[in-house]
This record gives structure tokens, sequence and C-alpha cells, in this order.
């Protein structure tokens, strides 16, 4: 499948656009007591009994805390915890935690138009081999991996760390996609061997020049999570990767979506804790 540059723009601007308006979800300080329970998608959705990610931890640290973003399903902690350990094993580094979701999800003042169910977690392309300081961690310095050019990656900062961490990522069976830079999806491509069933769910997207953005399926028993459809079969290192460095065609201009409507139960859970 192409990539569809209308429909690629408009979320973009709709994502550039959102970083100016306050929302309501940032002022539920909580996760929602209950039974856990993500609703809607993952880019219009809440969710009921998150939980914080634990801020101590040996193999991971956690960047930004001031912003209040490290809640989300129990799945997502436990994939957090699963991978930083298998990466620590592998690598000896420090997993870098960025955005998860707010304590009751929703949408972002800034920054995604994702993140909104508690199942997405942005952890970074690099693996410090010595622990940031809190000072780093409240002020990190991201590593952008692409060229200027926006065609590749910069050789002198790539290393085969992030092939091992996106490939870990990758193969855990809750994931249901990762979203890389064209250029980074691009370089992974080539490193990869004859065994590349794990790139499929590799997927290409704008940004994403110094993390990957990992996306955890729909819990199997849940009923008002929208899970997304399943990306297309292969490795995607053929001609869909390569219309993302390809102009884009004249003519063509990006419409800007209107605002979704929140589920119903998301309001409801608004209109509850916000009296
Ligand atoms: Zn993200």
């Amino acid at each position: 499948m192409m990539k569809h540059w209308m429909a690629g723009s408009a979320l973009f601007i709709a994502s550039a656009c959102a970083t100016f308006a306050q929302t309501p979800w940032q002022k539920i300080q909580q996760p929602i007591a209950g039974p856990v329970h993500p609703i809607g998608s993952y880019a219009n959705g809440c969710i009921v009994g998150a939980q914080a990610l634990p801020l101590e931890a040996e193999h991971y640290q956690v960047m930004r805390q001031d912003q209040h973003r490290y809640f989300g399903h129990p799945l997502l902690i436990q994939f957090i915890q699963r991978f930083s350990q298998d990466i620590a094993q592998q690598t000896s580094g420090t997993v870098l935690i960025g955005d998860m979701g707010m304590p009751a999800g929703g949408r972002f003042s800034s920054g995604h138009a994702s993140h909104q169910i508690g199942l997405d977690v942005d952890i970074w392309l690099q693996l410090p081999r010595q622990r940031w300081t809190p000072q780093q961690l409240l002020h990190p310095q991201p590593l952008d991996l692409v060229t200027a050019d926006d065609k590749s990656v910069v050789s002198r900062l790539w290393s085969r760390d992030i092939d091992t961490m996106v490939r870990q990522a990758a193969e855990d069976p809750h994931v249901a996609r990762i979203f890389v830079n064209p250029a980074i999806k691009q370089q992974l491509c080539l490193d990869a061997g004859t065994d590349r069933q794990w790139l499929q769910k590799v997927r290409p997207w704008f940004a994403h020049r110094a993390h990957m953005h990992v996306r955890l399926h729909c819990p199997a028993d849940d009923t008002e999570c929208i899970e997304q459809p399943a990306p297309p079969v292969g490795d995607g290192c053929g001609a869909e990767l390569k219309s993302w460095f390809e102009p884009p065609k004249p003519g063509v201009h990006p419409i800007k979506p209107n605002p979704p409507i929140l589920p119903a139960n998301c309001q409801a859970l608004l209109d509850k804790h916000l009296l």
C-alpha cells in the first residue's frame, strides 16, 4: 500500500495545531479508579485504570517526569519492563523512556495526536552506558539520527544498538506497530539479514528522527478499544518505503480534518471528573 500524501499531511497538520490547544485531560492528575479499560482509538480516546510507570528502575530511566506523561495500561508498563531488561542483557545500555500517556489518557496539548489510550510509548534510539543525571533527564538532548536532506541516517550516530532495540520491540507479541522516520526504516531494511518478518511492524512516519514510537495491540478481551488494521504483509522495504522519498504530487493540498468526536464514555468521564 502506498502512502497517501493527503491523509499523511493532514494528520501532520492536525498534530501541529494541537501544540497550541489546551485540553481538559491535563487537569486530571490521577488515573481514573476502576478496572483497566482503554476506550476509543489510539488518536481519540481515554483510559480508566491506568498505572504509573515506576520511576525508579534498574534498566530504564524516565525523561521529563515533570510533564506527568508516564501513565499507561498495565500491559504497557509490563512491556517497558520486559523490553528494558532484555536490552540491558544484550547491550548493557539503559533504555530512555519518553512520553507514554496522561493519567486518564486523552489528547495532549502538544506533541502527539495519539498516545491517548495508554498503549503507546516513545523510546529513544540511544542507549547510554552511563545512567543520565536528573538534570539530563529533565532536559534530554535528542540525537537527530536523520540527515538534513531527510534521505538517510547520520552514519556516525548509527549503531547496532538501534537495530537491536527496534527488532526486540517488533518481535514482542504485544507490539502492533512501531513508527520511525523513513530514513531509519530504510537503514533497518539495509541492515537486516534474511530474517525480516519483524520489519513488517516497523512503519515509516513523519518526524520520529530520534525515537521509536511503540504501539501495543488492544487487549484481547477489551470491547471498547479500537484496534488498527494490521500493517500490509511483507517487510515494507520496497515500493511503499520508496514513496516516502518521492516529492509530493503537484496540486495535492492537505485537507485539515474536523476534530474527531470524543467517544461518549470518554466525554462522560470528563463530565464527571471535571465538574
Ligand atoms: Zn509517540
